[in-house]
């Protein structure tokens, strides 16, 4: 790529003064700006003036250019006065803004609508198996009057009379560098170009009114606390043009009188006598489909467990089921009647008296004793 050289895109002679360079440059700028010049060369050429002054206009980065050219200007060219970076990353609007003050061109397009959130408490069963749920939603909804358009149907809008329609007033501004021309934003029709002479009646022009709505929801089964459910374009509506914002549904799910979950799996802790626990037996336990027949085995010992597949909570992810996690303790009698004390004392002679086990010694102990506590 052939570049120009910098004093001859500025037409400046190569012993020019600094003051000259930015005399030049103002120039050309103002000729170029892509504000000011539609004209699609024109940008281009204004890149190419600001480039040649950001670096005709840096002491060092100028005397790096007079002695290597563009090589010396170049990233990776090494050396005194190189570009730190891009050359091409300049960031032209920021050193057109710096030499001529506020010429803005931002011009701020229409903005989606805001996400709305809506918090759901469900039962234990609702999460587990997803439910059906109608709730009402406040939000901005587009204007059914005039369907958005802002101006009272019948009537439309028309060309901003301050601009003109082109949405940018024009203002000759004289500051230290002389005289310009500055364009900001209209403030008549903010920048659109077009005002409403007779606003909706309803909305009064805003194109949205606050509504309230009833919406249905479908809640899929396996729902966790805090997960979200996104309903996508039913939030605030946005401004003319702009798509909507969406709503979330956040949950809490209600505590279960028996059942706790832990991820997929529900846990359940199921009481047994001493009778049932030493020799065994055939137990209903509750699940979320009804009860179900367990059987315990011959000297279940408290703690030990049983898994029931597949009664959990379904993944939200489609396919799978967590378990059921049945977890036995065994209940002493606190009160027994003469019969059952004469029985018990019965059973406890052929008995052996327990003694206590030696142990494996825990992770702590041997922590302890490695600290020497
Ligand atoms: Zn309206
Ligand atoms: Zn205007």
């Amino acid at each position: 790529m052939t570049k120009r050289d910098y004093y001859e895109v500025l037409g400046v002679p190569r012993g020019a003064s600094t003051e000259e360079i930015r005399r030049a440059y103002r120039r050309l700028a103002r000729k170029y700006h892509p504000d000011v010049n539609q004209d699609p060369e024109a940008e281009s050429l204004f890149k190419e003036a600001t480039e040649a002054y950001e670096v005709l206009s840096d002491s060092q980065k100028r005397s790096a250019y007079d002695a290597f050219g563009h090589a010396g200007v170049q990233p990776g060219a090494g050396g005194f006065g190189g570009f730190e970076g891009d050359p091409f990353g300049i960031n032209f609007d920021t050193i057109f803004e710096t030499f001529f003050g506020g010429m803005g061109r931002t011009r701020r397009g229409p903005r989606r609508g805001a996400d709305l959130v809506h918090h759901m408490t469900l039962t234990f069963e609702e999460a587990a198996f997803g439910t059906e749920r109608e709730i009402e939603v406040t939000r901005r909804t587009v204007c059914p009057r005039c369907q958005g358009r802002q101006a009272e149907p019948g009537t439309s809008p028309s060309r901003c009379p301050t601009c003109g329609g082109t949405g940018q007033v024009r203002r000759t501004q004289r500051s230290l560098l002389g005289q310009f021309v500055s364009v900001t934003e209209c403030e008549r029709c903010g920048g659109s170009g077009m005002i409403i002479p007779t606003p909706c009646e309803e909305c009064r022009g805003q194109g949205a009114i606050r509504a309230t709505r009833r919406l249905s929801v479908q809640v899929p089964a396996g729902i966790d606390e805090g997960f979200r459910l996104r309903l996508a374009g039913e939030g605030e509506a946005g401004d003319p043009g702009a798509p909507p914002g969406d709503l979330f549904v956040e949950f809490t799910i209600q505590p279960h009188p028996l059942f706790r979950r832990k991820g997929q799996d529900i846990h359940l802790e199921m009481p047994l006598n001493i009778v049932q626990a030493t020799l065994g037996d055939e137990v209903e336990v509750p699940t979320l489909n009804g009860k179900v027949s367990v059987r315990v085995e011959p000297g279940t010992q408290p703690g030990d467990a049983h898994r029931i597949r597949g009664q959990g909570f379904p993944s939200l992810q489609g396919s799978g089921r967590g378990d059921e996690v049945v977890t036995f303790t065994v209940i002493v009698p606190k009160h027994v009647n003469e019969k059952q004390r004469k029985l018990l004392r019965e059973l406890g002679e052929s008995l052996e008296i327990p003694q206590p086990q030696e142990t494996e010694r825990s992770f702590f102990d041997k922590v302890r004793d490695a600290l020497g506590l």
